[in-house]
């Protein structure tokens, strides 16, 4: 018996075999799945999945790329959709620094380098810091906002990091007596991991430790207690080997599983039993 920790089944990729989906997973052992969230309208199907399915639970949340569409005050949204008895935790919410519009201009200005003078190029520049800290403090005021939101209804929160791990620890830092969040798709080194564990907050594993170049991550889930984490794919990405490329889907939430347990030489059920009741915990389910 396995929980699928983080899908996002609301997603226009699994609409045309969405109980296909959900058979094969139930074939796999995977007898929970927990959708996320990624913008209040993405939180509303979630919602409503969860609603029409008994296996299915929601996260609602608002994903820190979705920052320059969302509007400025996501609690109230956030608080009315919370109000059904199917939603498990916030987010996902934290904060995602891969994209600012700088880097989207120095990848753009490779292939125009000759074309533009230096003053432009300076000038555009300027602009773009203006862009980053601009996008910045607004991935950071829905992170709050969330967090906020977490505390006041007792709930727990699930955390996207991407390029921003000082920033998004010390917002969480003060956090962390009243709350536990799961860093998600954890790619990080042991001394990161570490950093978390030691706040009180866990961590999650999605298909990344099949692959040939997540060694790195594969040992992190390997050394870490056996109850610090949780397993999860992410889907539609990060399909695992040997699906890696195609559209991933909660089933193969065994496959990251089974991969960790071999790594760290132990059973299945082991490994599907702890992370199991660990979920349970951090979700609660408290309203069956
Ligand atoms: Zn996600």
């Amino acid at each position: 018996m396995l929980i699928e920790t983080h899908a996002h089944l609301d997603y226009p990729d699994f609409a045309g075999d969405f109980d296909e989906i959900l058979r094969r997973a139930t074939e796999a052992g995977v007898t929970r799945i927990i959708t996320i969230g990624t913008s209040i309208e993405s939180s509303r199907r979630a919602v409503d999945l969860a609603e029409k399915y008994p296996n299915i639970y929601a996260v609602i949340g608002v994903h820190p790329t979705t920052a320059d569409e969302s509007s400025e005050d996501v609690i109230t949204p956030l608080r009315e959709l919370a109000k059904s008895a199917r939603v498990v935790a916030i987010g996902e919410t934290g904060l995602d620094y891969h994209s600012l519009p700088s880097v989207e201009l120095s990848k753009d200005r490779q292939t125009q380098v000759f074309a533009r003078a230096l003053q432009t190029s300076t000038e555009e520049q300027i602009e773009a810091d203006i862009h980053d800290g601009a996008y910045k403090s607004k991935q950071a005021s829905l992170f709050e906002q969330q967090l906020d939101l977490a505390v006041e209804l007792g709930l727990n929160v699930v955390i996207h990091q991407r390029d921003a791990w000082d920033d998004t620890l010390a917002i969480i830092r003060p956090y962390s007596d009243k709350l536990r969040g799961v860093f998600h798709c954890f790619g990080g080194t042991r001394a990161e991991a570490d950093e978390v564990l030691a706040l009180g907050h866990l961590v999650s594993f999605t298909g990344i430790v099949t692959f040939k170049n997540g060694r790195a991550v594969r040992d992190v889930a390997t050394q870490i207690p056996l109850w610090k984490f949780m397993v999860e794919t992410d889907c539609p990405y990060l399909a695992p080997v040997p699906f890696r490329g195609k559209r991933c889907e909660p089933a193969y939430t065994r496959i990251v599983a089974e991969t960790i347990a071999a790594a760290r030489g132990v059973s299945l059920a082991e490994v599907a039993n702890m992370t199991t009741q660990t979920a349970e915990e951090f979700f609660r389910f408290k309203h069956g």
